[in-house]
C-alpha cells in the first residue's frame, strides 16, 4: 500500500499527470542516486549555484556588484570551491571540463544580460526559494529558482541548462498557483535558458485558471487516491516512458531493450521515504 501525506512538489505532480504508475514507482523506491550525470543538468546546476551566491549573498546590491565583472569573478570562485570539487563530474556526452567551464562562463554572461534586460540586475532577487501554500485542501510545495518581490506583485523564474528550449510551462503555472494561493499577486515570469535566452510565459490569473481547470484536476485526483492509500496506479505509456527511471523494469513501457551497460534502478539500491 502506498500513501502520501507530504506537500506535493512539481516533480511529483508532473508524474501524477504524465504517468501515475511512474509516480508510484518513484514514491515506493526512489533510486539513491542516478548512475549517470547529464552534461546539461550539470551546466544548469553550476550556473544556478553561481547566481545563488550572487543573489542570496546580496553581492549584486553592493556598490559595483551589479557589474558583469563581479558575476564573472563569482564564477571563477565557484570553480575553485569545495562545492565544485565535490561534484566529481564525469564529463559525459564527450565534453571536457574546459568545455563545461566555458559553457558556464557563457551562461553567466547570458544570465547577466537577461536579468539586465528584465531590469532586475541590482534588485533583491532570492534564489532557491521554498514556497508552501494550500489550494483546495491540497498542500503545494514549490522550489523556485529565482523570485523577485516587487511592491505589488511577485515574479518567478526558472533556470534551465537544456540543450533545447523545451521546458514544460506547467512547471511555472504550478509555481504561480502556489504563490497565488498565498494571496500574493503573480506579475509574470518565465524560463531562463542558460544556453539560449529568456522565454516569457503568460502567468496571468486567467492562464493559471486554465491550468487549474485542465490538467490540474487530473493530477489532483491521483494525489487524492494516494492520500487514501493505493495498491496500484494506472500506467500512461507513451512520451513519459523515454525519460522514466523505470522504463526497463516497467511491463507497460514503450521503451525497449536496455543498452548492455545500463544499470537498472533495482541494482543501485533504494532509499526509504
Ligand atoms: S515506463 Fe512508461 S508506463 Fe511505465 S512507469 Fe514509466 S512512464 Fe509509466
Amino acid at each position: 500500500m502506498t500513501t502520501w501525506n507530504k506537500p506535493i512538489s512539481w516533480s511529483k505532480f508532473k508524474l501524477a499527470i504524465d504517468c501515475p504508475k511512474q509516480l508510484k514507482y518513484t514514491i515506493d523506491r526512489e533510486p539513491v542516486a542516478e548512475t549517470r550525470q547529464n552534461y546539461y543538468m550539470e551546466l544548469g546546476t553550476i550556473t544556478q549555484f553561481v547566481f545563488e551566491q550572487i543573489f542570496n549573498q546580496g553581492i549584486n546590491q553592493k556598490p559595483g556588484g551589479d557589474k558583469l565583472s563581479t558575476y564573472q569573478k563569482c564564477t571563477e570562485i565557484v570553480f575553485k570551491s569545495k562545492w565544485y570539487a565535490a561534484r566529481q563530474i564525469t564529463y559525459p556526452l564527450g565534453k571536457s571540463e574546459d568545455t563545461l567551464k566555458e559553457d558556464v562562463r557563457a551562461a553567466v554572461v547570458r544570465g547577466w544580460e537577461i536579468f539586465t534586460k528584465l531590469k532586475l540586475v541590482n534588485k533583491p532577487i532570492r534564489s532557491e526559494v521554498k514556497w508552501t501554500s494550500t489550494f483546495r485542501n491540497m498542500r503545494l510545495f514549490a522550489l523556485i529558482d529565482f523570485v523577485y518581490e516587487g511592491s505589488n506583485s511577485i515574479y518567478l523564474f526558472d533556470g534551465k541548462g537544456h540543450a533545447e528550449k523545451n521546458a514544460d510551462p506547467r512547471q511555472l503555472f504550478f509555481y504561480a498557483l502556489a504563490v497565488q494561493s498565498s494571496n500574493k499577486t503573480v506579475g509574470g515570469g518565465g524560463f531562463i535558458y542558460w544556453k539560449h535566452d529568456y522565454e516569457k510565459l503568460d502567468l496571468s490569473p486567467a492562464s493559471i485558471k486554465e491550468f487549474v481547470d485542465g490538467e490540474f484536476v487530473e493530477g489532483r485526483k491521483v494525489m487524492e487516491q494516494l492520500v487514501r492509500g493505493v495498491e496500484s496506479l494506472p500506467a500512461k505509456p507513451g512520451k513519459a516512458c523515454k525519460f522514466c527511471n523505470w522504463k526497463f523494469v516497467c511491463p507497460d513501457s514503450t521503451e525497449l531493450k536496455p543498452p548492455a551497460d545500463h544499470t537498472l534502478p533495482d541494482q543501485v539500491g533504494f532509499k526509504s521515504d
